[in-house]
Formats: C-alpha cells, structure tokens, sequence
C-alpha cells in the first residue's frame, strides 16, 4: 500500500512526488510517455516538448540571428555565417536528456519509486496501470494525485498532418521553412515564430482575436505588437482559418480577414491555439468529481470532491505553466503530509521569451480598471537606462502600478532586457507587501538593466531621476 500514486510526471507531478517522499510519505509516480527510443522518460510536455526544448532554440536562434544582423555595430564582423540546423536540433535533444535522465536521479536520492505506463483511477484506493506489454497491474494507495497534465489543442479547419503540425512537430523541424504559417498568436505561436523567424523563415501568424496578447497590459501589447512586427513577424489579426489542405510539400490555407476570403500557400503550418488538459482518460469509472471543460474541479488546495484525490497543474484550472503547477504539487504533498502550505494565485508570474522579453506579475491597467480600483503608474523606459543602451537592448520600459492611497504595488509590467529577473523582484517584494516607495527606498547596482524598476518605482511617486515627471 502506498501512501501517495502520483499519475504524470510533469513539473507538477514529479515535484509534488519528491516532497512527498521527502516529507516520509510511501511515493510512487507512474508516467506513461517513452522517449523516441522508446525508453520511459519523465518531466512532461515542459522538459520534453515545452519550455526546455522551446527556450534552447529561442537562444540558439537568437544567437544566430545576433550574429548574422547585429553584431557589425560593436565592432564585431563575421563572414560566411552558416546555419547549421542538425547541430542546434542536437544540442536542444542532448539539454531534454540531460534534464529528463536528471529526474530520473532526483527520483532514486529521493527514494519515490516509478512504475512506466499508464495510471487509471478505479477507486478512491485504487489505480490499475496499463504496462507498456499490455499487462496490467493494480496498485492500492491512501492518496492520489492527478498531474496528467495538456495536450495541443487540434481545430477541425486544420487537421494534424505531415505538413501540418503542433508544438512538437514545430520544435523539430528538419530544415527552415521558407515559409512558415502559425495559427494563433499565444505564447506557443509568439516563441516557435521568432525561432523560425531568427533562422529565416518567412513567418505569418493568424490569429483569430481582433485584439493581440489581450492578457498583457495595454501598453506592452501595443509595443509588443509593433517589435514583433518590426521584426518581421506578420501578424493577421481577426484571421479566421476556414480551411487547409496539406499538399505535397505545402500547405494551402484559406481564411477570413475582415470579410475578404484569402488564400495562401505555406511550406510548413504549425497550430497553437492553446492546450487541453488530459482528462478524458484517467478514470476508470465513474467517480463523484466534476469535471469542467475538460478541468478536474478543485478546491484551492487543488483537492478534489473525494478527499484523498487531488490533481494539480495544466489538469485544473488557472494559467498552465510549469512553475503554478509545481508549486501546487508541493502544496499537495505538504497538505496530506497534514501540513498546511497554500499556493497565493494572485502572484503568478508570466513570461513570453522573445526578444525583448515581455514579462508580468499582478493586476494590469485594464483589469484595473474594470474592478474600480485607483491606482498610480511609473514607468521607465529602457531607453533611459545606461545599461540597456551598453547591452544594445534598449527597446521596452517598465510600469508599476501601485495603489493610489497606500502605493501598494499591484502589478508590474516589463519589455524589455532581463524582463524576466525584474518582475521576479518585483514578486517577492509584492509577497512581503511592497510599495512603490520601499523598492524607491532600496539601492540598485549600477549599471543594471533592474535600476529600471527602480525608476519606475520612483516615477510612481513622481520621484524618477533620469526622466521627467508628469507632475509635482
Ligand atoms: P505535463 O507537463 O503535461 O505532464 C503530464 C505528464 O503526465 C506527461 O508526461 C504525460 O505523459 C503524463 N500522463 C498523462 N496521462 C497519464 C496517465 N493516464 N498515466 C500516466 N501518465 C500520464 N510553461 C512555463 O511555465 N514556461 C515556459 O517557458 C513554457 N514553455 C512552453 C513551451 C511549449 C512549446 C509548450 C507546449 C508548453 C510550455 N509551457 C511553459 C507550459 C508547460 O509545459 C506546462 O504548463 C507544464 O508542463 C504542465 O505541467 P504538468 O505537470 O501539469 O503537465
Ligand atoms: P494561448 O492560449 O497562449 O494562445 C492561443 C492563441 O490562439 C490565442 O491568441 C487565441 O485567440 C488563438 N486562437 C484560438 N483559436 C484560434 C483559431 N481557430 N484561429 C486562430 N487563432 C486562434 O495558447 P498556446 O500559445 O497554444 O499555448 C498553450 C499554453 O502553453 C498556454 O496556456 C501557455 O501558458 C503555455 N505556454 C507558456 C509559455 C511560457 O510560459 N513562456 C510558452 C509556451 C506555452
């Protein structure tokens, strides 16, 4: 009998499986994903086909792309630069194995023992896992914990197939298309389009939405558009896909735009309109926990209508990245270890990897807006900032909005150099309640691209140094 199955072994999963074997608790974690040698393999869609793999080709691209267009400026000339695809493929695959046979490690140190298959829900007591050779075996344990996490999502306007593909396919392409096409202009399309992008392809994205990144602060969406425009990511707003057909060695595409049928031929089109979480398949029978639009209902303590079942990560609701799902499988672990960790939704920090960076924490202006609140913004821009312009990265700013009466700080918005770092700042310092003045308060190395939030700290005051002020 174990005391805790955990079902998935992504960033939710395998972490809430080690604290709950470090917290003394009898672990098992089943995970059902082989590797392309078809050896089990653990860390999900974030080490395998996510944010790993993603982040090793935004960098290798940008590499690239630095060398081949901008480094003539600082001096620095390079001729005859080549692409060589195989090598960057190779390096992002050894950085997956790296990390995934690292979990493999931290699950031997940390004693939680694995069993390679797939987990299926009988009872409250009860998981029966479908082994890779067909059998069967049943395991009894006081607690479960659900981490089966996403998939892409697929639209019937354009069916999976050679030519066109998901995240997955996008991260391994075998050459650079010369034309690339990208449904939606989320996170997936915005990161797998600037890699292709950088490596030269002609990239256009379509999305549906007449608006562009509505989760981000007004004006980081509008300059956000305008970058990623500028660099020559050709972004369709109110596209709408009505249909495809995967040819040969390309892909037609037709779709609306403001009325107008257009039609366009892409070598390549990858689909990104968002995730599904995996939940259709995890139980056996029918058991009295709801679920909704596909999400495992949960409490805040990601606990279910059944005590002793919980599930965290892209499988519930709330924003699927890696680190809300590890956070709340640390929380459940220390939970039925009868401890009483809880997971604070309103600082869950957001990050688009592009170059800038757009990066988030808090409330935005619209969302401000629209709850009736009063709040101050500074904002600084990169432009200003000393470093920013020694680095060549001085496109962006950052704003802080901070409660009009007690300058609270309540959201913090960056694009720009290092966009991810400064709102992690800004993060801890909101966790032990910050105001705009405590961080104005507080001393910054100089040069850092972070003295630009101390800046806008300070301008939420009206108290900025390096620009001018709106009023006294
Ligand atoms: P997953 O990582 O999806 O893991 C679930 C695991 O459960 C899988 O291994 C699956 O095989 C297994 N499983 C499912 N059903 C069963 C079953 N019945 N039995 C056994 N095993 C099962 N997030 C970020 O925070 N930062 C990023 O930079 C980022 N980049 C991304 C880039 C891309 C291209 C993609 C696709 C996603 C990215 N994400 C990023 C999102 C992030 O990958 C997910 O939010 C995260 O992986 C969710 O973790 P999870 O543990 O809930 O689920
Ligand atoms: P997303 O929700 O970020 O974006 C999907 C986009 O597709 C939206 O703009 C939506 O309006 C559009 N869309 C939906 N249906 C469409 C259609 N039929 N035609 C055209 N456009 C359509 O989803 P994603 O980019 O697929 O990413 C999935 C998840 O993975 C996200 O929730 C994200 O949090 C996570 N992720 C995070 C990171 C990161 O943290 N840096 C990176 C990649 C992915």
């Amino acid at each position: 009998m174990f005391d805790v199955v955990v079902i998935g072994s992504g960033p939710a999963g395998y972490v809430a499986a080690i604290r709950a074997s470090q917290l003394g608790l009898k672990t098992l974690c089943i995970e059902e994903a082989l590797d392309k040698k078809g050896k089990p393999t653990f860390g999900g869609t974030c080490l395998n086909v996510g944010c790993i793999p993603s982040k090793a080709l935004l960098d290798s691209s940008h590499r690239y792309h630095e060398a081949k267009k901008n480094l003539g400026s600082h001096g620095v000339k390079i001729e005859g630069i080549k692409l060589d695809l195989q090598s960057m493929m190779k390096r992002k695959n050894d950085i997956v194995s790296k990390l995934t046979g690292g979990i493999d490690g931290l699950f031997a140190s940390n004693k939680v023992e694995t069993i390679s298959g797939k987990g299926m829900i009988v009872s409250s007591n009860k998981i029966r896992v479908e082994k890779i050779d067909g059998s069967y075996e049943e395991i009894d344990t006081k607690n479960i914990i659900i981490a089966t996490g996403s998939t892409p999502i697929e639209i019937p306007s354009a069916s999976f197939s050679k030519n066109i593909v998901n995240s997955t396919g996008a991260l391994s392409f075998e050459t650079v298309p010369k034309t690339l096409g990208i449904v939606g202009a989320g996170i997936i399309g915005l990161e797998l389009g600037s890699v292709w992008s950088r490596l030269g392809s002609d990239v256009t994205v379509l999305e549906a939405m007449n608006d562009f990144l509505p989760m981000t602060d007004p004006d980081i969406s509008k300059d956000a558009f305008k970058e990623f425009n500028n660099q020559g990511l050709n972004i369709q707003l109110g596209a709408k896909v009505t249909g495809t057909k995967d040819l040969k060695n390309s892909v037609k595409v037709k779709y609306d735009l403001k009325d107008k049928e257009v039609e366009v031929d892409f070598e390549k089109l990858i689909v990104a309109v968002g995730r599904k979480p995996n939940s259709s398949e995890v139980f056996l029978n029918d058991l009295d926990i709801k679920i909704n639009n596909g999400f495992i209902e949960v409490n805040e303590f990601c606990q279910t209508s059944i005590d002793n079942i919980w599930a965290v990560g892209d499988v519930v609701r709330g924003p699927m990245l890696a680190h809300k799902g590890s956070e709340e499988g640390i929380m459940v672990a220390e939970r039925i270890a009868n401890k009483f960790m809880q997971v604070n939704y309103d600082l869950v920090p957001s990050v688009i990897y592009s170059h800038p960076e757009i990066a988030w924490v808090g409330k935005n202006e619209n969302e401000l807006k629209s709850e009736g609140v009063n709040y101050k913004v500074g904002k600084f821009p990169f432009a200003a900032s000393g470093r920013a312009l020694a680095v060549d990265q001085s496109v962006g700013f950052v704003k802080v909005l901070s409660e009009e009466r007690t300058d609270t700080i309540l959201g913090v918005h960056v694009i720009g150099p290092a966009a991810a770092e400064i709102v992690q700042q800004a993060l801890i310092s909101m966790e032990f309640g910050s105001s705009a003045e405590d961080i104005a308060l507080t001393m910054f190395s100089h040069p850092t691209v972070s003295e630009a939030f101390h800046e806008a700290a300070l301008a939420a005051n009206n108290q900025a140094i390096h620009i001018g002020n709106k009023r006294r």
